[in-house]
């Protein structure tokens, strides 16, 4: 694996790669490793002569009272995990080299952003499309691999690549969980010992959320409140639960179709998100809560 921090390196390589003929499967985060960021590592590796993934804790994501400066960072481990699951190169560029000047251009996504995580987090997803659409126009043609735990910004870069025209096909990864179900997150990371007890609580509201659906509930409502409920009772206090149309993150009146319930709560110093899609077609219902993982939890 090759390390670069110059994006003029990563472009050359990339352009040189397309010139020989390969396909480039990319892989952005923002570090500090765990299995759902190798499982997307994996998908590009399964796919593509050339494995990108890119570090960057990208100041405009953050807002002015958030954990920018505590987020958490392992450029050793991560190289090691990255190697480990054979991408060729891993881009790791600094603040100055991404932002040489303070930027006056940002790429802003129009509705998709409004809601959810946007309401909290008002000019997130602009810092994410912005850094995305720069990776994207330095990277060039290829597959983009994001996890679908951040279901809100898979549509959102979705849309963004679809209406700007990049030459990047976005392919959207399972969620992949802890053994007790709790959503992997580097902000996992902050959990005191009696938070991590209490986290998986969102997991369970979730599945509580599906049994009900499974049971014939077909009310947006209805739905919402179990699981709020459901959470209030294992001591989790959500910031919200949305029940959206998959798709498009449209407001639905009843349950039909593709359908994501989609939820955040702060659990001691963490922010965490999580989500469920369901599938309903009359009485039947097929739901997606992840990849379960195996291990001592
Ligand atoms: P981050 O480093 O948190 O910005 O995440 C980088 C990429 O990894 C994003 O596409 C995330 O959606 C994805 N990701 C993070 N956590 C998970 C998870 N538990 N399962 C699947 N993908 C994930």
């Amino acid at each position: 694996m090759i390390r670069v921090e110059r994006i003029d390196d990563l472009r050359a390589r990339c352009e040189d790669t397309r010139h020989r003929g390969g396909t480039v499967g990319l892989v952005p985060t923002m570090g500090f490793f765990h299995e759902g960021h190798r499982s997307l590592m994996r998908a590009a590796r399964a796919h593509h002569d050339l494995v990108v993934t890119t570090i960057f804790v990208n100041p405009l994501q953050f807002g002015p009272t958030e954990d920018l400066d505590a987020y958490p960072r392992d450029l050793a481990g991560d190289a090691a995990a990255a190697d480990a699951e054979g991408v060729d190169l891993l881009f790791t560029p600094s603040v100055a080299e991404m932002y040489p000047e303070p930027t006056r251009t940002t790429v802003h996504v129009a509705g998709l952003t409004e809601g959810l995580c946007g309401a909290e987090r008002p000019t997130h997803f602009d810092g994410v499309t912005t850094v995305v659409a720069k990776l994207f126009s330095i990277v060039g043609p290829c597959h983009a691999y994001f996890g679908r735990k951040d279901f809100q910004q898979l549509a959102v870069v979705t849309r963004m690549a679809a209406d700007l025209d990049l030459p990047v096909r976005v392919v959207g990864c399972p969620l992949v969980r802890e053994p007790d179900g709790l959503a992997m997150s580097s902000r996992n990371a902050y959990l005191s010992a009696d938070d991590r007890r209490r986290a998986p609580g969102i997991f369970a509201a979730l599945r509580a959320g599906v049994r009900a659906v499974e049971d014939g509930e077909r009310d947006p409502g209805e739905l919402r409140r179990l699981v709020e409920r459901s959470g209030g009772a294992r001591g989790i206090d959500f910031e919200y639960v949305e029940v959206r149309r998959a798709s498009d993150l449209a407001v639905v009146d009843h349950l039909a179709d593709e359908i994501v319930v989609a939820v955040a709560a702060r659990v001691g110093a963490s922010r965490l998100i999580d989500n469920v899609t369901l599938q309903i077609s009359g009485a039947r219902v097929a739901s997606d809560l992840g990849v379960i993982t195996q291990g001592s939890a």
